[in-house]
């Protein structure tokens, strides 16, 4: 199976709980590697471009309001067949459905609270990847 890239973020609910550490480790141990990482505060207009593929969900305003409630961490990971391996250790969206072990179930504190973004295709994971880093920040 190929090396590939995926995008995560580590979300204002798990930032606030001091989890970035946890949860990098359970990504680390998923086989993953941060290539690249930055502790950012989003503006409103960058979380709502980032999630405009919800724009018309009844959540998306609240969504927004979370995640430039606090800092999060936007990151880069590669491994083999990233994007998931990376869907499978964070788990379902909903933390009530996350399998045992994984960071939604150990970590989330509701369906939008819900600690990490997972990038959910190989195309996304592109687009996301270059919505927040340039090439050269990206240092494997
Ligand atoms: P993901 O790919 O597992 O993150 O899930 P989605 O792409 O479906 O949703 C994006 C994000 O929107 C989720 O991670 C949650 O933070 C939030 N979200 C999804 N469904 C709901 C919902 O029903 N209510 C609220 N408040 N937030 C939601």
């Amino acid at each position: 199976m190929a090396v590939t890239r995926t995008f995560s973020i580590i979300k204002p609910d798990a930032t606030a709980r001091n989890l970035t550490g946890a949860v990098t480790q359970a990504l680390e141990e998923a086989g993953l590697r941060v290539v690249a990482s930055k502790r950012i505060r989003m503006t409103r207009e960058q979380a709502e471009a980032f999630y405009a593929v919800h724009r018309e969900r009844p959540f998306f305003g609240d969504l927004v309001s979370f995640m430039i409630s606090g800092p999060v961490v936007v990151q880069v990971l590669e491994g083999e067949d990233a994007v998931a391996r990376n869907r499978e250790v964070m788990g379902a969206t909903n933390p009530a459905d996350a399998a045992e072990g994984t960071i939604r179930k150990r970590f989330a504190q509701s369906i939008e609270a819900n600690s990490v973004h997972g990038s959910d295709s190989e195309e996304n994971a592109a687009t996301e990847i270059a919505f927040f880093f340039e090439p050269g920040e990206i240092v494997g």
